[in-house]
């Protein structure tokens, strides 16, 4: 089982013993990164161990390897005889740091060297074949830079290693699910980091990679579950996703994957053998080039946000329509939408979505939009009524008044000042509908509230598509109905 690491960078010896003590039910072993202590504080490294009680990996590293450490490799050499006089579990020596005295002191005290490698040429199978545990570390930046390391991953986790042992992490967002399923990829240990530090970017804390991913109930069997999209890192679907898999005992995770280019994460898909996974922005209307079968809302909308796996065959479903619908229906029913005036505030992907399902129910429909010609090529689509962003607009908004749903990321965390239309007034009898759902009241929407709208925020719609979406992928129902987020 991957063992669960946490990186210290604290400056001072106390504030890391603070974090260990946050998290030591959380976590398995620590790494003390003595680059990251401020100067006074690195005499003290090699009683470090005995303070925390559990397992200690020992590492300074230098800036070129993501450390902070810039003074000469004597003081480096100094700094490791001392901590290797104290009770550490592992000293972690990059690839270039051959000191023979070191090595066999470390082996001489029963400490275990991790030797540590920046990049993933064939030059280190040979790493495999010494008694040091080797480390395979590379930073990804993109979908690609992540593929090329689960390739290299997956054929370095068959070769035969003397020690038995290998660690792997990408770094970094696009490295994020490296993290998560280290038992998956033959990982021997995974590094995370306490709330807020920002060393180890694109790392978890350990609350949340035990919580919300269960980090340690990941087998190499669990099936995998995601969802696309950049940025990505902020989603909440995870945590609606998988403690419903707990709940049903199901053997899944769902994870993001921060992905810039979809050829490449196809490709992912495939030999990380991904069953299922979300699409957002941008990637909602480039992947229906990717579907072997796709339902009527996709091919309506050209906007497609699930896609699951039917052996090698992809399928792609739009529940954004669906979705949005439902807290409507829930309010009004299906029949009080027919003819109601509505108006659209945006033409994006998310637009294209909500005007289909508007125009299918029955409801009349304007557009308006910052960019007019978007709006009105939307709305010739749908047959639709359009305005740009402004004093026209407006009036036609004030004529299409029944229900105003604002589809534009104005507003959105972390511009959360921001007001789409802050001249139109609301008048009391109109629902207002904000597809934002972070935060989950707009400015928008607090306007709406105080003229005493009935006001919809995008919450409910993300819940009701991934209810949806949870059924696509497992064939079975969300399990919490709707009282879970
Ligand atoms: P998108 O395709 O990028 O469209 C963005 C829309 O916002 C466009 O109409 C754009 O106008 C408009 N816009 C952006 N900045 C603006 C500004 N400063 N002033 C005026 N208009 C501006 O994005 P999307 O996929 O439609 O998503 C839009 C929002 O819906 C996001 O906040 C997203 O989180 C939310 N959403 C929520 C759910 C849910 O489940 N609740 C589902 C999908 C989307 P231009 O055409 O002029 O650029």
């Amino acid at each position: 089982m991957a063992l669960l690491c946490l990186e210290l960078t604290g400056k001072k010896i106390r504030e890391n013993i603070q974090q260990v003590e946050k998290y030591r039910s959380s976590v398995d072993l620590v790494e003390l990164r003595a680059d990251c202590l401020a100067g006074e504080e690195l005499f003290q490294i090699h009683k470090f161990p005995l303070m925390v009680s559990l397992p200690v990996i020992l590492s300074i590293r230098r800036e070129e390897t993501g450390g902070s450490f810039n003074a000469s490799e004597e003081e480096r050499r100094k700094l490791f005889e001392l901590g290797l006089t104290g009770n550490y579990a592992f000293v972690d020596f990059e690839a270039g740091f051959q000191v023979p005295s070191l090595k066999e002191k470390a082996l001489n005290s029963g400490i275990k060297i991790i030797r540590s490698f920046y990049n993933l040429s064939g030059v280190e199978r040979s790493a495999l074949l010494s008694s040091e545990i080797p480390k395979f570390e590379v930073r990804s930046s993109s979908t690609a830079d992540f593929l090329r390391f689960i390739e290299a991953v997956l054929s370095l986790k068959e070769e035969p290693s003397c020690s038995g042992r290998r660690i792997f992490v990408a770094r970094g967002d696009y490295g994020f699910p490296s993290v998560v399923l280290a038992e998956k990829l033959g990982s021997f240990i995974t590094y995370c980091s306490a709330e807020g530090r920002e060393s180890a970017h694109g790392h978890s804390d350990p609350e949340t990679l035990q919580e919300i991913y269960r980090f340690k109930n990941i087998k190499r069997e669990t099936s995998l579950f995601g969802i696309i999209g950049n940025p990505v890192m902020h989603t909440r679907s995870p945590r609606i996703h998988n403690p419903a898999f707990k709940h049903l005992g199901i053997d899944a995770v769902y994870i993001p994957f921060q992905t810039d280019t979809l050829p490449e994460f196809m490709k992912l898909m495939d030999i990380m053998d991904i069953r299922g996974f979300s699409v957002t922005i941008p990637h909602k209307e480039r992947i229906i080039e990717f579907l072997d079968s796709q339902s009527e809302a996709v091919s309506a909308t050209g906007s497609c946000n699930t896609v699951v796996r039917r052996g090698k065959k992809l399928h792609g479903e739009n529940y954004d329509v669906e979705g949005f619908l439902d807290p409507l229906k829930k309010r009004l029913g299906s029949e009080r939408l027919k003819g109601m005036k509505a108006t659209v505030i945006g033409a994006g992907g998310a637009a294209r979505s909500v005007v289909f399902a508007l125009v299918s129910s029955g409801v009349e429909v304007c557009i308006i939009n910052r960019t007019k010609e978007k709006a009105e090529k939307l709305a010739k689509e749908f047959r639709c009524k359009y305005e740009g962003l402004d004093e026209s607009g407006l009036d036609l908004a004030r004529i299409y008044n029944n229900l105003v749903v604002q589809t534009t990321s104005v507003g959105m965390y972390p511009n959360v000042d921001g007001d789409p239309l802050p001249e139109y007034e609301f008048k009391r009898d109109q629902i207002v509908y904000d597809l934002i759902y972070i935060p989950e009241e707009t400015n928008f929407l607090k306007r709406a509230k105080e003229a005493g709208c009935t006001v919809i925020g995008g919450g409910e719609m993300l819940l009701q598509q991934a209810y949806r979406q949870f059924s696509l992928f497992t064939g079975k129902q969300y399990p919490f109905n709707g009282s879970r987020d």
